[in-house]
């Protein structure tokens, strides 16, 4: 009896370690396998869940994903890790130097103009954001609002660095936003707070008269307007497609990454 316990103990341990060298193994690479075609896993068939929400945010950002009115539950984690990591900054950073190498190429005139819009734009709103599950929660106008009227929002340092050679170029500086018109102060005097000292308009939305519209047509209308009075828009940046699409967009456009929210 005593021998037949002693060799099943030998077999369990055999057994044992036998799983945990072959899971050594894995770790170190020896063996990994290639699933080209298997969704959610990696080079070693583990499950990565990253690999689906890193899909829908290229999705996003391609605007092929639309209309959407929170982030995917599962990807709370990733959205969170993307804008607080050196990811979206270096996201950022490329769109706002290829901005920059373009409109050196420009030739500038009294009336060369670039729109930016504001939120995760020219301002982030990260510390909101960061707050409310980075877009996982559903859109809450006044708890935003309560936000957005302490007027602490930081820049966005690549943007404020393209501002900041915009205007050494000689460009003029519009802001289209979305914000209402009773924000208006409160947005100038952030703007200041964050590093942008002057501009030649800073237009809010009469929430009136664009009751009802999109930021599509709202910032088009705007953008016509200052084309009507000889604004020649060169570049227009912003962090939604509603700020580059429709008319008027300006002879170039720049998308900054925003996997939080989605704006029609
Ligand atoms: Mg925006």
């Amino acid at each position: 009896m005593k021998v037949i316990v002693f060799f099943v103990a030998i077999i369990i341990l055999g057994a044992e370690w036998q799983c945990n060298g072959s899971e050594h193994e894995h770790e170190h690479g020896h063996s990994y396998q290639i699933f080209p075609l298997r969704m959610k896993t990696g080079p070693g068939g583990h499950y990565i869940p990253e690999v689906s929400c890193k899909s829908w945010r290229l999705g996003v950002e391609a605007h092929n994903v639309i209309d959407w009115r929170t982030i995917p539950q599962d990807c709370e984690g990733y959205i969170g890790n993307y804008m607080l990591g050196h990811q979206y900054r270096s996201d950022s950073k490329t769109v706002c130097r290829e901005a920059y190498f373009y409109a050196k190429t420009i030739n500038i005139t009294a009336k060369t103009t670039w729109v930016f819009d504001v939120d995760e734009t020219t301002l982030s709103n990260l510390p909101y954001f960061a707050d409310h599950g980075f877009g996982v929660e559903l859109y809450n106008a006044t708890a935003f609002n309560e936000w957005v009227d302490l007027g602490e929002a930081p820049a966005l340092p690549e943007s404020l660095k393209l501002y900041n050679k915009l205007l050494s170029l000689g460009i003029k500086i519009v802001f289209i936003t979305g914000r209402p018109l009773y924000q208006q102060a409160v947005t100038a005097t952030n703007l200041k707070l964050a590093g942008y000292y002057k501009w030649e308009k800073l237009i809010t939305k009469d929430t009136d008269k664009y009751n009802g519209k999109t930021a599509v047509t709202y910032k088009s209308t705007e953008r016509q307007k200052l084309e009507e009075n000889g604004y020649n828009i060169i570049g227009n940046i912003g962090d939604q497609w509603s700020d580059i699409l429709g008319t008027n967009t300006g002879l170039r456009t720049f998308k900054l990454p925003d996997p939080m929210y989605y704006i029609s």
